[in-house]
């Protein structure tokens, strides 16, 4: 297979601290995504912003390409605005809220109509968890629940192991999702996966019983609750990225922004308002020294085995320099992403395959790739599934 050169970062879209209320919705909120062509405009048009309630997202950390969200009243005086800057821009979305309450509707209609299983809609941490649980049951002997610590509110940290003929010392599959908040097609792609593993070994499938009985296959569906369960308060929470830990003025840290390795380096922030920022030191978020602690507990078996970080959005599957990309997925190249959890397994406890796949949808620059319908569930879990099965049987 042809080798490409991709360097290790996860996609950004920086939303910075606003002072837009927590149960605001949006109605009629404006997505505008301006390219500015100098860094004299673009300071000018963060000064303009970050005086009013709008919503910003950074494309890329130099400011030049950014979504803004703008409410109705301002929505005249900003364009009036850039083109006396002679910025341009285009409209992505004109009803921000809009688009956020159809989301939510479809979403809970499929939870409706497939006996909330989430693996079919967005669930939230809890409802994710008692699903687990239920899945324990059916399987007693071969799939667990365990703890591996607490979220900085207090949630429940967990991984889900399966393993299916009891071997000890297997080979570890690790997988996990939602360290970012608001990536909601991540844990429930993740949810699908583990739906369809147990359903394809227990029918028989031989491809299946070969990778599951190889390996141990851990499974943590959300690395971060606290900012996970957040961005479903409203829609004005809905593209929350970070955890939420306080810091002075501002919430949270950037959890894949603040493992130990080349933590502070490019792609990532000092300064708390921002959703790149690093955190005051490496592990500083409970959620990432839990995970970090529990990897490096399972190094020996994860050395053999695998580490997957699922992310959204952008359809790129992220692999070290020498590994491949994998055909329906686009290879990216972005040099920018310090302290990120794929790198630190790598790079820190030496496992060789550690990969980070973005999800659907196809990279447009619009908030609203974090927020496809649920309907778009199964056509992710359907590819990731097979890109997964097709990694691991690589390694065997
Ligand atoms: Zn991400």
């Amino acid at each position: 297979m042809r080798l490409f050169v991709l360097s290790l970062c996860c996609l950004q879209l920086a939303l910075l601290a606003s002072a837009v209320k927590e149960d605001e919705e949006l109605f009629d909120w404006q997505e505008f995504h301006l390219t500015i062509e100098n860094p004299q405009a673009a300071a000018t048009v963060r000064h303009y912003v970050n005086a009013r309630d709008f919503l910003v997202a950074n494309e890329n950390h130099l400011g030049y390409t950014e979504s803004v969200v703008v409410p109705p009243q301002e929505v005249i005086g900003f364009m009036a605005f850039l083109g006396n800057l002679q910025v341009k821009y285009e409209i992505l979305e004109k009803d921000v809220g809009g688009m956020l309450l159809r989301a939510r509707l479809e979403n809970k209609l499929s939870a409706r109509a497939f006996n909330n299983d989430p693996s079919t809609y967005f669930a939230q941490s809890s409802e994710i968890y008692t699903w687990m649980e239920g899945l324990v049951s059916q399987n007693s002997g071969v799939a667990s629940l365990v703890s591996i610590g607490r979220s900085y509110e207090g949630r429940n940290l967990r991984v889900l192991r399966l393993n299916m003929n009891g071997g000890s010392n297997k080979p570890v599959i690790f997988i996990d999702a939602a360290i970012h908040a608001r990536e909601w097609l991540a844990p429930a792609t993740l949810n699908y996966i583990v739906k369809q593993l147990i359903n394809d070994y227990k029918a028989g499938n031989s491809e299946v019983r070969t990778l599951m009985n190889k390996f141990d296959w851990h499974f943590m569906p959300v690395v971060n609750p606290d900012g996970y369960d957040y961005t479903f308060r409203s829609s004005s929470t809905r593209y929350w990225r970070k955890t939420r830990k306080p810091y002075r003025f501002a919430y949270g840290a950037d959890p894949n922004r603040n493992f130990d390795f080349m933590f502070g380096g490019p792609g990532t922030s000092n300064n708390p308002s921002s959703d790149i920022y690093h955190g005051p030191n490496a592990f500083s978020e409970p959620e990432t020294k839990a995970l970090s602690d529990y990897l490096t507990g399972i190094r020996n078996q994860l050395q053999q085995g695998m580490y997957i970080s699922f992310h959204t959005y952008g359809q790129w599957w992220l692999t070290p320099a020498w590994l491949h990309p994998i055909s329906a997925f686009r290879p990216h190249r972005n040099d920018e992403a310090a302290g990120g959890s794929y790198d630190w397994v790598k790079y820190r406890l030496g496992v060789k395959y550690s990969f980070t796949p973005e999800l659907r949808p196809y990279y447009n620059g619009s908030l609203s790739g974090f927020s496809p319908s649920a309907r778009e569930i199964p056509n992710s879990g359907k590819e990731i599934y097979q890109a997964v099965k097709a990694v691991v049987k690589e390694i065997m």
